[in-house]
């Protein structure tokens, strides 16, 4: 039995916070209407990572920056955001739904590095991910499928090693390339 999101639901594209919103997922997630081919791949890779360990219960959130702008980012201090798109993975073993819902709320204690993006400009587009990847990894990938460039050094990345888990900025065109990939990243083989 997967811990988090059932199959249908898992790495879906979802559009304004769940808007149309079906099932609960990994404690409280949420998906919208899904492509079938999608949903074959994400059950294969459920399958996969229900006999291989749990499902890695990832999120991505993603929100607009209108115009250049500096924003103190808590321990990373002042950080430069670029026009554009910016795309966060994160993780949330229970209540990833409430965890989505926070990132796209703008009143909220300043907790993780996000929450000083997402608070100035919040989240307003998101998707799941049930894959082998880690958060490190999940931002990696997305960065070579949208040909972007990584955040902020370091962003989200307190409790790991990696350069960050913020993406961006993105185009729209590159956004939704990214989200379009979320399926097909959960249904690779773990290597
Ligand atoms: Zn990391």
């Amino acid at each position: 039995m997967p811990l988090c999101a059932p199959a249908e639901d898992a790495a879906q594209a979802v559009s304004d916070g769940g808007a149309g919103a079906r099932r609960r997922t990994c404690d409280g997630g949420t998906g919208a209407a899904h492509s079938a081919s999608h949903v074959e791949l994400d059950t294969a890779r459920t399958m996969r990572s229900g006999a291989d360990g749990p499902p890695s219960c990832l999120y991505v959130v993603a929100a607009w920056v209108p115009q250049r702008e500096t924003i103190a980012v808590g321990s990373l201090g002042p950080v430069e955001f670029a026009r554009g798109w910016y795309a966060y993975v994160g993780s949330a073993r229970r209540a990833r739904h409430a965890r989505v819902a926070r990132h796209m709320r703008q009143a909220k204690p300043l907790r993780w590095h996000a929450d000083y993006l997402f608070a100035r400009h919040p989240a307003t587009r998101s998707g799941l991910y049930d894959g082998p990847l880690d958060e490190c990894g999940l931002a990696g990938r997305l960065l070579e499928v949208a040909g972007a460039a990584r955040g902020p050094a370091g962003f989200g990345a307190g409790d790991c090693r990696c350069g960050g888990h913020l993406v961006g900025p993105l185009s729209a065109a590159q956004l939704r390339g990214m989200f379009a990939s979320l399926a097909v990243l959960a249904a690779e083989p773990a290597t």
